[in-house]
C-alpha cells in the first residue's frame, strides 16, 4: 500500500519570500506576488527514494510526496484523491523524426495519452484533490479548452460541481468534449484574457475552487510530474535538452523546478538540462520578451490557430524567462503554417497526432536543430502536450482522402498508378 506523506510546509511568495499557511489563496497579502507551495526537502532526503517512487501507482500519484497532498489521516487523503489515471505517459524514442530534423537522440513525451487527451489532466487531478481537502465542492476555471474538458471530467468523476468558462470562439470539438460531462459551460464573447479577468471577479464573489485562480499554487505543482517522469523514464537521468510549449508559462517553469528538486533530493546526478520554450508567433508575448532581452512581458491580442496556447497576458511569463535563463535554454516562436507542418511531420514520422500546441513544439524543435542551438548528439525531449483529435480544424484544409473511387479493382489500380510517389 502506497501512502504518501505530506511534506508541504506553507505557501511562499515568489517575490518577497513571505510565508503564509496553506489555504485557497494565490496572491501574497503583502506584495501581491504569486504564491508557491514549499516543501520540507530536508525531511524528504533519503526517505523519498527511487524505490519508494517506483513502488507507487503507474500514474502521476507515484510522486505524491512531491505534490501538495494536504495533511490529515491517510485514509481521508486517499478518499479525497481525484484521479482518472493521469500521468506516467510514455516517453518514446523518435528516431524517424530525429533523422528528418538532424537529431540523433530525440524522445517524445507523449502527453496526448492522458485521460482527456492533454497534459491538463495532471494539473487538474492535483488541483481538485487539494480543493476537496480544502473543503470545496465546486470546481471552476477559465480555459482555452483543454483545461475546461479536464476540469469537467475530473469533477464529474469525483461528484464535484463544475463551472467552466471559455472564449466562445473555441474549437467545436473542445466545446463538445467538455459539455458531454455535464458541467455548467459558459461561453464568453471575448478572449481568454477577458475570460480570466471575469474569473478573478467570480472567485471573489463565489466560494468555488478556481483551479487557475485561488487554487493555482496547487494546480501548477501538477506540471512538475512531467519533469519527474522524463527523468525516471530515462533511468533517473536528466536529458540534455527539453523543449516545451508555453501558454501562461507555468508548465515550463514547473518542469525546470522538477529537475532542480530531483537534483536537490539526489535522485538524479547534478547536470545541466537546458529547458527551452515554444510559442506561436501569433501569440508570443514570452518569446518576444526573450528576444528583446528584457524581462517585461508586453500583453498581446492572440491571433493564431494554436488556441490552447493563446494567452496574451501570461501569468508565469516572467518566471518562464527566469527558468529558461537559469537552465541555459532558449525561446523561439513559429508561424501558423509552420505549426501545421509540425503537426504533420510528427504524425508522419512517429505516428503521433498532436494538437496545434504539439505543432508549435515540433516546429520550434526543428528550428532550434537547424540553427544548431540544439546539438545533433544532444539527448532531447519534446513535450507533446495534447491530442490532435480536438484540433482537427487546423489540418482539415490540407489533408483528406488520397483518391475517391467506386468499389472497383480497375478504378483502384488506375487511381493508384496516377498517384505521384510521396
Ligand atoms: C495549457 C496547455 C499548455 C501550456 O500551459 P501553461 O499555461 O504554459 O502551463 C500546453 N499545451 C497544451 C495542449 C495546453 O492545453
Ligand atoms: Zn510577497
Amino acid at each position: 500500500m502506497f501512502l504518501p506523506v505530506t511534506y508541504v510546509q506553507a505557501l511562499q511568495c515568489r517575490e518577497c519570500g513571505r510565508r503564509v499557511d496553506v489555504a485557497a489563496t494565490h496572491a501574497c497579502g503583502f506584495c501581491f506576488g504569486p504564491l508557491e507551495v514549499v516543501y520540507d526537502y530536508d525531511a524528504m532526503r533519503g526517505v523519498v527514494t527511487r524505490e519508494r517512487i517506483a513502488a507507487g501507482p503507474p500514474t502521476l500519484w507515484r510522486y505524491a510526496d512531491l505534490l501538495p497532498v494536504l495533511d490529515g489521516p491517510a485514509d481521508a487523503r486517499d478518499a479525497a484523491r481525484v484521479d482518472l489515471g493521469a500521468g506516467f505517459t510514455p516517453l518514446v524514442p523518435a528516431p524517424r523524426l530525429g533523422a528528418t530534423i538532424g537529431l540523433d537522440d530525440l524522445w517524445i513525451k507523449n502527453d496526448t495519452l492522458n485521460p482527456t487527451g492533454a497534459f491538463k489532466d495532471r494539473v487538474v487531478s492535483v488541483a481538485l484533490t487539494a480543493a476537496r481537502r480544502l473543503g470545496f465542492d465546486t470546481a471552476a476555471c477559465a480555459s482555452t479548452g483543454n483545461l475546461a474538458q479536464s476540469v469537467a471530467a475530473h469533477a464529474a468523476a469525483s461528484g464535484m460541481r463544475a463551472i467552466v468558462l471559455v472564449p466562445s470562439d473555441l474549437e467545436q470539438a473542445k466545446i463538445l468534449a467538455t459539455a458531454v460531462y455535464g458541467p455548467t459551460l459558459v461561453a464568453v464573447k471575448g478572449t481568454y484574457d477577458d475570460v480570466n479577468r471575469l474569473c478573478g471577479e467570480l472567485a471573489d464573489a463565489y466560494g468555488w475552487a478556481f483551479v487557475n485562480v485561488n487554487v493555482r499554487p496547487f494546480y501548477a505543482e501538477g506540471s512538475k510530474t512531467i519533469g519527474f517522469e522524463i527523468a525516471e523514464q530515462l533511468g533517473w537521468r536528466l536529458p540534455d535538452q527539453v523543449v516545451a510549449p508555453m501558454a501562461s508559462g507555468a508548465m515550463l517553469v514547473k518542469i525546470e523546478k522538477a529537475f532542480r528538486e530531483l537534483i536537490n533530493l539526489e535522485l538524479v546526478d547534478d547536470r545541466t538540462c537546458r529547458v527551452s520554450g515554444a510559442q506561436a508567433s501569433g501569440c508570443s508575448p514570452i518569446t518576444a520578451a526573450y528576444k528583446r532581452g528584457g524581462d517585461a512581458i508586453l500583453p498581446v491580442r492572440p491571433d493564431t490557430i494554436a488556441k490552447s496556447l493563446a494567452i496574451g497576458d501570461p501569468a508565469d511569463g516572467y518566471y518562464a524567462l527566469e527558468a529558461v535563463d537559469r537552465s541555459g535554454g532558449v525561446m523561439e516562436d513559429v508561424s501558423d503554417p509552420e505549426i501545421i507542418d509540425g503537426i504533420k511531420l510528427l504524425a508522419r514520422t512517429e505516428g503521433i497526432f498532436g494538437e496545434t500546441a504539439a505543432g508549435v513544439t515540433i516546429a520550434v524543435l526543428h528550428k532550434l536543430a537547424a540553427q544548431g542551438r540544439i546539438g545533433r548528439g544532444d539527448r532531447t525531449v519534446a513535450v507533446i502536450s495534447g491530442t490532435g483529435l480536438k484540433t482537427t480544424d487546423a489540418v482539415a484544409p490540407t489533408v483528406g482522402p488520397t483518391f475517391e473511387i467506386t468499389a472497383s479493382l480497375d478504378e483502384f489500380q488506375a487511381a493508384l498508378s496516377l498517384q505521384e510517389p510521396a
